[in-house]
């Protein structure tokens, strides 16, 4: 088992609440990078298990946390990837998963503020998976073997943006700076009880707006990733934004405002709390 995080860029473990450089606690300065420990995940459960012994560097002060997969090569994104999410949207259940990408500039740390692009923008809150050991042809049954580990994450969407193509194109809608939150941590898959049922939620200034579970899937972690490697290289850090459960803004016609908070999370991860802040105008 072990907790993956960003401390001001380098890579940390997680222990109690306090925090370790990697580098330092391994004795390997090339597992500064998050990128190169997110690839040589399947070592830093032996690192973890050392830490009890260790003095810590500090407690965990969440404001000082990047994302946990800070540069990933490509940031998959399902769409309607739940029942009641394809209900509210008024839209047909996929027959296979319906990708889009979220460019890696959008990612930001579990603290940061999203800067609001217009009237429109939603909140999605998602399960993220890490690529950890790349491929192509992956089989549904081997896929959980690849997962470096399990992130949460904010899929923040302009609606009227993501909607204005025709056909409409979700990605540059959903790829404004900030738009894409991770964190607190990347947690190894054999910290879960059931990798395939964690549970999620998001609250937008104090009130409850989604609440579901990651049995609810359309398809799943493994289908997903059976998918996407079927057409492109999986690499180690590819990170995929599993899709969003009900409750959107976009169908209560209730979108986010300036100074609102996203509250977000999921057991075993943690919590995400995004402040949202208005574009500044232009001059
Ligand atoms: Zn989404």
């Amino acid at each position: 088992m072990f907790r993956l995080l960003n401390v001001e860029g380098r890579a940390a473990l997680e222990h109690d609440g306090h925090w370790h450089d990697l580098a330092t606690a391994s004795g390997d300065p090339s597992l500064a990078d998050p990128m190169a420990a997110v690839a040589r995940f399947a070592e830093l459960h032996a690192v973890q298990a050392s830490l009890a012994d260790r003095v810590p560097e500090g407690a965990v002060e969440p404001s000082t946390l990047g994302p946990c997969v800070p540069r990933p090569a490509k940031v998959f994104a399902i769409g309607l990837n739940y029942r009641t999410h394809a209900a509210e949207s008024n839209m047909e259940l996929p027959p296979v998963p319906m990708v889009f990408t979220k460019f890696p500039s959008c990612l930001v740390g579990p603290t940061a503020d999203v800067v609001l692009s217009g009237p429109t923008v939603d909140w999605e809150v998602e399960l993220v998976v890490a690529i950890g050991v790349g491929g192509r042809h992956i089989p549904a049954s081997q896929a959980w073997g690849h997962v470096a580990g399990l992130t949460l994450g904010q899929d923040i969407s302009d609606r009227m943006v993501q909607m204005s193509g025709k056909p409409p194109q979700f990605s540059m809608g959903k790829s404004f700076d900030t738009f894409g939150p991770i964190g607190p941590a990347l947690v190894s898959v054999d910290s879960f009880p059931d990798p395939d049922d964690v549970e999620l939620w998001c609250d937008v200034a104090g009130e409850r707006m989604q609440h579901s579970r990651t049995n609810d899937l359309i398809f799943g972690v493994p289908d997903t990733i059976a998918y996407l490697s079927s057409i492109c290289t999986l690499e180690a850090g590819d990170i995929i934004f599993t899709g969003t459960p009900s409750g959107v803004g976009g169908a209560r016609g209730r979108f986010l405002k300036d100074g609102e908070l996203i509250e977000s999370g999921a057991a075993v991860i943690g919590t995400l709390a995004n402040r949202c802040i208005a574009a500044p105008t232009a001059g």
